[in-house]
């Protein structure tokens, strides 16, 4: 009896160390799964191997309270894809000086092509903002580099946007600019410039395109106002940053003009014709366009607007009108405007 009930314990005892190995094993095992599905550098791996499944990064979060530009810059397959695109042209141009993934770049929209529209900021986006775009029409290439300079310039300069902010949209019209031959306007064949909901566009803008512009498919304000992701694109813009001012590049006019709240528009006129003296460049207004961006924000919201027309769409002389430019982007920056739009006025010194 004895001896067959120390046999049973040893049995008993050998059954439990059975038992504690196997919960240690099936623990382990919980733990290793666990680890694989749910530690966060197994997840990156997950998405990295899809750009499909491509985990949102920074850039792609809905407008983003993201910090003003620091390294390092994050970037998702699609938009690496795209710079990768503007690169290839870049070098084409012989624009070697613009490291495009050094700008942290942000980005919420496509157009039809399927092209990022893309824009970066600088400074604290909750005060003093202003707007620079260029590449609104395709084939105004060296306006594109001037925005790209511009990045660079401030990124390295910070004390530039001390106090204030500046936001750059480089290519407003990437499918136009991409295209075999750049054209003026989208994929859809829209003039962007036209494509604003300004008040009268609907009474004015196709009588408008048929009378002056003779219904010339360059100038084609779109089936309807704000028809275009290029033009929400601008809008939203202008709703999430509310500039002060805006600076908008084109080619080859070789003009500034310039449109802004009309009870300060003389202040603007006068400090606009320092500024044309200064940059040895003529000083214009161009007239009334349904759907334009200086009706919209100009005329309509009370946002300083200047456009630059550059002499020529040469993408050669892109360095050449950054060096004579510059001076006047920077006195734009520096131009004191209190007030959030409409109700925005000049500080007068
Ligand atoms: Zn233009």
């Amino acid at each position: 009896m004895e001896v067959s009930k120390q046999f049973s314990n040893r049995k008993k005892k050998k059954s439990r160390r059975r038992w504690a190995a196997a919960l240690l094993i099936a623990g382990a095992l919980i733990l290793a799964v666990g680890f694989l599905f749910f530690h966060p550098a197994a997840e990156k791996e997950k998405t990295a191997q899809s750009p499909l499944d491509q985990a949102p990064s920074v850039i792609s979060e809905p407008f983003s309270k993201a910090q003003s530009a620091a390294p390092p810059v994050a970037v998702s397959v699609e938009l690496a894809g795209f710079l990768n695109r503007l690169n290839k042209q870049n070098t084409r141009y012989g624009w070697s000086d613009i490291r495009l993934t050094d700008i942290r770049w942000e980005y919420h929209r496509k157009t039809r092509n399927h092209h990022p529209l893309m824009f970066a900021y600088y400074g604290d986006e909750t005060n003093n903002c202003m707007l620079f775009m260029g590449g609104v029409h395709g084939d105004e290439l060296p306006t594109v580099y001037l925005m790209f300079r511009l990045a660079h310039y401030l990124q390295e300069n910070p004390e530039v946007v001390k106090g204030r902010c500046v936001v750059i949209a480089p290519l407003v019209n990437p499918d136009g600019y991409l295209a075999d031959r750049p054209t003026r306007t989208n994929a859809a064949g829209v003039d962007l410039n036209r494509n604003f909901p300004t008040r009268k566009w609907h009474s004015d803008a196709h009588r408008h395109w048929a009378t002056k512009g003779r219904k010339n498919k360059r100038y084609y304000p779109g089936s309807k106002a704000a028809s275009e992701q290029e033009t929400l694109f601008q809008i939203a813009l202008i709703k999430r940053f509310k500039p002060q001012k805006i600076l908008s590049v084109h080619s080859p006019l070789n003009f500034f003009d310039y449109d802004g709240p009309s009870a300060d528009l003389d202040s603007f006129e006068q400090w606009m014709e320092q500024i044309s003296r200064e940059a040895n460049h003529p000083l214009r207004k161009f007239g009334y366009y349904p759907g334009s961006l200086g009706n919209y924000a100009g005329n309509e919201r009370n946002i300083f607007t200047l456009t630059l027309e550059l002499p020529t769409s040469d993408p050669a002389r892109g360095e050449e009108y950054f060096r004579r430019f510059q001076p006047a982007f920077l006195k734009f920056i520096g131009l004191p405007v209190v007030g959030t739009p409409p109700n925005t006025r000049l500080v007068k010194k």
